[in-house]
């Protein structure tokens, strides 16, 4: 495997593979990796002749008060991990590269970025979209594979590429989970043991709302209620629960096939995503 560091020798190997007539799948990464990271690789190397795999803490997409500065990081253990994936290149830029200090353009998807997340972090999406925006064009991948977890993210970044008209195929993979249903994360190393335990709350939430609804619940209001309930029995506090469409991210006042269970929460100092898309066999 070939780590590079600059995006001008990430962007002259890329032309290398495609002008050898290969193609080339993508998996955009913030690093410390976990099983979701793993199973996003394989899916790359599923889809594509090579495997890139970006490793960047990409600081536009975190706010004054996040965790940026202390966000886990372990690069030698991240690639021994992307090494025994069969990954072809580790791209692993420094920010100054990435955002040189003339820099001042940035790609904004407005409407689907309003909600959810983007109402409690602003400016994280324009980060993220900025920075994928870049890793497409120094990459030139044929498909990118994104977690389900981020399930707001992975809408917006398939908006920004059909009204781009970008052609790169944007593929969702499947959220992993621990044995006990706590999605993974890189940010689970925040946790104590107590309060991993009081974040099972949300796969609780998860499994009672598919209870529901598939004993003919559709009425977003009780489940919301219900699920905020079951939350609370834990001590944490809600960003936000909500029943929106997978693909336009509107509130579902009735449920129907697409809707996704949405939630933030705060365990102790850290925030928690997790989400389910409840009408889907899985
Ligand atoms: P991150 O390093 O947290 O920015 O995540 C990089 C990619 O991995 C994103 O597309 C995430 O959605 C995906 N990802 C993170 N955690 C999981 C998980 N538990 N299952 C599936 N994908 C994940």
């Amino acid at each position: 495997m070939e780590i590079i560091r600059t995006p001008v020798e990430m962007s002259g190997w890329a032309n290398k593979v495609l002008a050898a007539g290969q193609t080339i799948g993508l998996v955009p990464t913030m690093g410390f990796f976990h099983e979701g990271h793993l199973s996003l690789m394989r899916k790359a190397r599923e889809k594509a002749d090579r495997t890139v795999v970006s490793l960047f803490v990409n600081p536009i997409q975190f706010g004054a008060n996040e965790d940026l500065g202390r966000y886990p990081r372990d690069f030698s253990r991240d690639s021994q991990l992307a090494e025994t994936e069969g990954v072809d290149v580790l791209f692993a830029p420094e920010a100054r590269d990435m955002y040189p200090s003339e820099a001042c353009t940035r790609v904004i998807v407005s409407g689907l970025t309003d909600g959810l997340c983007g109402a409690s972090r602003p400016g994280h999406f324009a980060g993220v979209t900025t920075v994928v925006a870049k890793l497409f064009h120094i990459i030139k991948p044929y498909c990118a594979v994104f977690g389900r977890k981020d399930f707001q993210q992975l809408a917006v970044i398939t908006r920004m590429v059909a009204d781009l008209d970008w052609d790169v195929e944007i593929v969702g993979h499947p959220i992993v989970r621990e044995a006990d249903g706590l999605a993974m994360s890189s940010r689970n190393t925040y946790l104590s043991a107590s309060e991993r335990q009081s974040a099972l709350c949300l796969f609780r939430a998860i499994a009672h709302a598919r209870r529901r609804v598939r004993e003919g619940l559709v009425e977003a209001e009780v489940l919301l209620q219900e699920v905020e309930w079951l939350l609370l029995q834990e001590s944490v506090t809600i960003e936000y629960v909500s029943f929106v469409d997978q693909a336009t991210l509107r509130p579902q006042a009735v449920l129907r096939k697409g809707a996704v269970l949405a939630m933030a929460i705060k365990v102790g100092a850290t925030r928690l995503i997790d989400n389910d898309n409840l009408f889907e066999e899985h």
